[in-house]
């Protein structure tokens, strides 16, 4: 694996943290995004990473310092690939803006570039006849918080050169990441495959009046000793997704109806958005899954 130099396109929720975590272990990055406001943004944001890295993984000032002069910031996509060994693509979830950023790319990108993208429920062989290299694309799907949940998923479609792929690994490796090589194109990759089944089980309880979420939560954190059940999760997630991701597949599922239904009066509605707005399927700070007695 000979990467030195990443471009990571797309500034936003995963792109910033990528690059910061990339920057920390060594190479140089360039953050490019599609104008100066957002990059000033994602540049605030790095100084508010410092804080977590000190106080998450005990991230000294000088280790901080040194991944501070390996950023650097564009808003011209030629000039943030110039050199790129690596461009890990995080701009939005849309088809469309992937599509022209893919057009784009493959016009500016010299050869050796290898492409990854961080989509999480799209699959690579829906772009790699835009990349002009389908041999060097593939998927590298990371997790929110990335410096504490730091698991890398790899994934590329039929036609990855192997060599490709595992200096993906490699790289994933190197920036600190659990790699996690997945053999077969699969929406969803490893974790959404086995998460989104499992969350869509414990709502239909929910929905059907089985049982509450806190009970419901409390059978599958005490049979296996997890620290958080299913309505954590989702808590995590964000009720906004969850809803969202509900109303793509109300035609497939006939659940997703009245999903949609009680979500909006109970958590939309009122502005229980999760844990990010402070209430959710539980209350924030200090949910109470994490009390001592919750399980007692
Ligand atoms: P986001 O909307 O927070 O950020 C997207 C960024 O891309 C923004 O800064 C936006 O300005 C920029 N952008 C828009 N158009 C662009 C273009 N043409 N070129 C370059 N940049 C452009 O999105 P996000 O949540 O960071 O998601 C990005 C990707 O990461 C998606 O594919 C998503 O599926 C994946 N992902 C997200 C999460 C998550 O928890 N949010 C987790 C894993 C993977």
């Amino acid at each position: 694996m000979n990467f030195k130099n990443v471009t990571v396109a797309g500034s936003g929720v995963l792109g910033y943290q990528i690059a910061f975590q990339t920057a920390f272990h060594g190479f140089k990055v360039s953050v490019y995004d599609i104008n100066d406001d957002v990059l000033n943004h994602a540049k605030a944001k790095f100084s508010e990473l410092s804080a977590c890295y000190k106080r998450d993984i005990n991230a000294t000032q000088e280790q901080l310092d040194n991944t501070f002069n390996n950023l650097s910031y564009h808003s011209n996509l030629a000039e943030a690939v110039q050199d790129a060994d690596l461009v890990i693509e995080a701009v939005p979830e849309d088809v469309a803006i992937k599509t022209e950023f893919y057009k784009q790319l493959s016009q500016v990108a010299p050869a050796k570039t290898v492409f990854a993208t961080n989509t999480s429920t799209l699959l690579p062989s829906q772009f790699r006849d835009l990349t002009g290299r389908p041999e060097k694309f593939l998927a590298l799907h990371f997790a929110n918080i990335i410096w504490v949940n730091n698991m890398a998923e790899i994934m590329g479609h039929e036609q990855t050169d192997k060599h490709v792929f595992d200096d993906l690994v490699q790289f994933a490796k190197a920036i600190g990441m659990v790699a996690l090589p997945i053999y077969k194109e699969q929406p969803g990759h490893l974790l959404n495959s086995m998460l989104v089944p499992f969350l869509i089980s414990a709502l239909d309880l929910w929905i059907k009046e089985v049982s509450e979420p806190e009970t419901i939560d409390k059978a599958w954190m005490k049979s296996f000793g997890s620290p958080k059940g299913p309505f954590a999760i989702l808590d995590i997630i964000g009720i906004n997704t969850v809803y969202n991701v509900a109303k793509l597949n109300a035609d497939t599922n006939p659940l997703m109806v009245p999903l949609m239904q009680k979500l909006e009066v109970e958590f939309i509605n009122p502005g229980h958005l999760g844990m990010p707005s402070g209430k959710g399927f539980y209350n924030y700070p200090n949910p109470a899954y994490e009390s001592a007695n919750f399980l007692k």
